[in-house]
């Protein structure tokens, strides 16, 4: 809430009226979702290759194939299509699976670039496992580690759905690794999981609710949420060594002297 790029929560986003595509906050985001599909699909490919070696999978030579297709299934990715009737849903068709169907309250809700890579993240990841299902293996493993932390029944569908978060999250993180500002980074981490702080905490068969997939996600790995839960400091700490001139010690000794 005191973010100014905060997320909407989805929960609120359903609240809302439809918007035109021509909507100007609609527009920045598709602006915002084209500008970052390039970087996006980078990220993705790099941490289903990451997952699959963490998950210790496709580690046969002849095996590894799958995730040389599922990169090359993301790399084909070109278009973002704003939709007024997905509303606070983004889609993929795997028949067309060069693009991303995005509802225009949900362009217009994602108010950074980290709260659009995840999402983006998040549905190049459904083209990466593509027709084939490819990814399912990797998306097994992943949900069977969450469920034997959390105690959350994860399977079918919600298997996929959580995999997919997982790799957003992994993409926003390090594009935050990439991209060093000023701003903490517990508040930029956090705008990739925003859109699923809401009070109405509905889930249906296909997907966890959005509370316990941001307790699931915390579970899998416990160091995002200890970078959740740092203060600024330690993301200063990132930009602090590129920098010049940094130290506020020096800064008070200055004032002290004069
Ligand atoms: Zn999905």
């Amino acid at each position: 809430m005191r973010d100014p790029l905060g997320s909407v929560p989805i929960d609120e986003m359903q609240t809302r009226p439809s918007l035109p595509v021509s909507n100007p906050d609609a527009l920045a985001g598709a602006r915002r979702a084209e500008r970052l599909l390039p970087t996006t699909r980078k990220l993705v490919a790099n941490a289903i290759v990451q997952l699959a070696k963490d998950y210790d999978l496709y580690t046969a030579a002849l095996a590894r194939n799958p995730v040389n297709a599922a990169a090359a299934r993301v790399e084909a990715v070109r278009r973002i299509k704003p939709d007024v009737d997905s509303r606070d849903n983004a889609s993929v068709l795997l028949r067309d699976p060069r693009v991303i169907d995005f509802g225009t309250i949900f362009l217009a809700g994602l108010r950074s670039d980290e709260g659009m890579i995840s999402v983006l993240a998040h549905e190049l990841t459904h083209i990466a496992s593509g027709q084939a299902d490819s990814l399912r293996p990797l998306f097994r493993a992943i949900a069977r580690r969450a469920a034997a932390r959390t105690g959350l029944r994860i399977q079918g569908q919600r298997a996929e759905e959580l995999g997919c978060d997982l790799v957003g999250v992994m993409a926003a993180r390090a594009f935050i690794k990439q991209t060093p500002s000023w701003e903490p980074l517990s508040r930029r981490l956090a705008r990739a999981f925003e859109h699923n702080c809401v009070d109405d905490d509905a889930s249906d068969e296909d997907h966890l609710s959005p509370r316990n997939t941001i307790r699931a996600l915390f579970a899998i790995d416990v160091s995002l949420a200890s970078e959740e839960l740092s203060d600024g400091s330690s993301g200063a700490s990132w930009i602090v060594p590129r920098l010049p001139f940094t130290r506020p010690t020096m800064l008070t000794a200055s004032t002290r002297s004069s």
